[in-house]
């Protein structure tokens, strides 16, 4: 009888995740696509940049009057496919902030949110005219994926990558020899002259840290590393599904309303809970078959972590 619960219990998994994969878009790993992009997703900075931030510092950076005009696509190729989603990222960020995205009339400064087949990127910060946030959404890939949107608009609001933070080698260790030919300047840290962290502590959890695997030149390499005693991140980070409560203070500091009210974050969601032991939960047939959704499929990044290398 357990024999047959058991069998009953795989075959149930199964179809789950089969009827999981009959939209099988891929999620596009937003740091690591091919798009000529600084760090993959920022558009109009420089490969080389002289003066990255963790979070932008110039006020002529910053939206004017904590307001972001924005006009999203909904006609022609670059329709957005569901804007509501898009509408639910500003929500999370106007909820813990005093920023305000607001439906362009006139301004001359405003985001352009389209679909391209560029993938997901955006500039940082306000950088003058429409400037373009492109959520790719096709059967190559998609952007449509909550936390890719609300990284997006927190790049287009004033945030950088967390780890190009001038202190993170206090926090990390960048493998450079797992990283792929000519991407090591995707690792390159900025001093604190040109830097503002905001007065806020290196963020493990922030929705805009590098993942364990970026940009490795081969699948499964670590390329970044968790330093002790902050080892407890190392499948976690990168992998978030929400801002941290880190991430909204720097928005609320580069904005001046530290002090605005908050609603209180919920713990940090994180796609997957590191276990202990690191191991697959379903057999390893199952994993190997699908390897092509492990950084992609929810299924397979709670039930194949071991055979995915979610956990070392
Ligand atoms: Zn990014």
């Amino acid at each position: 009888m357990s024999k047959l619960v058991s069998c009953f219990a795989v075959v149930a998994l199964c179809s789950i995740y089969l009827s999981e994969a009959a939209t099988p878009k891929r999620k596009i790993n937003v740091y690591t696509q091919n798009n000529n992009k600084f760090q993959g997703d920022i558009a109009n900075v420089p490969k080389h940049p002289k003066k990255t931030r963790n979070g932008i510092k110039f006020p002529q950076e910053k939206w004017t009057s904590a307001q972001i005009p924005y006009v999203i696509s909904t006609s022609g190729t670059t329709a957005i496919t569901n804007p509501s989603m898009v509408r639910a990222a500003m929500n999370t960020i106007e909820s813990q902030s005093c920023v305000r995205f607001v439906q362009r009339t006139t301004q001359t400064n405003y985001l352009n949110i389209i679909k391209t087949a560029d993938g997901c990127y955006s500039n940082v910060g306000m950088s003058g005219g429409p400037q373009d946030v492109s959520l790719q959404d096709d059967t190559s890939g998609t952007c449509m994926v909550a936390e890719i949107i609300v990284h997006e608009l927190l790049h287009a609001t004033g945030l950088y990558h967390e780890q190009s933070r001038y202190d993170r080698d206090n926090y990390i260790t960048v493998n450079y020899g797992n990283i792929e030919t000519g991407q090591a300047d995707q690792f390159d840290i900025v001093t604190l002259a040109n830097s503002d962290v905001y007065n806020t502590q290196y963020d493990f959890q922030s929705v805009m840290h590098y993942d364990q695997f970026a940009f490795a030149k081969s699948r499964g390499l670590v390329t970044i590393q968790a330093k002790s005693p902050n080892t407890q991140y190392q499948a976690t980070m990168g992998n978030v599904l929400k801002p941290s409560a880190i991430d909204m203070t720097k928005i609320r500091r580069i904005y001046g309303c530290d002090n605005t009210p908050v609603v209180t974050q919920p713990p940090v969601v994180v796609r997957t809970n590191p276990p202990t032991v690191c191991t697959d939960n379903v057999p390893i047939s199952i994993c190997t078959t699908f390897s092509f959704f492990c950084r992609s499929d929810n299924f397979m990044m709670t039930n194949c972590r071991k055979s995915c290398r979610i956990c070392v």
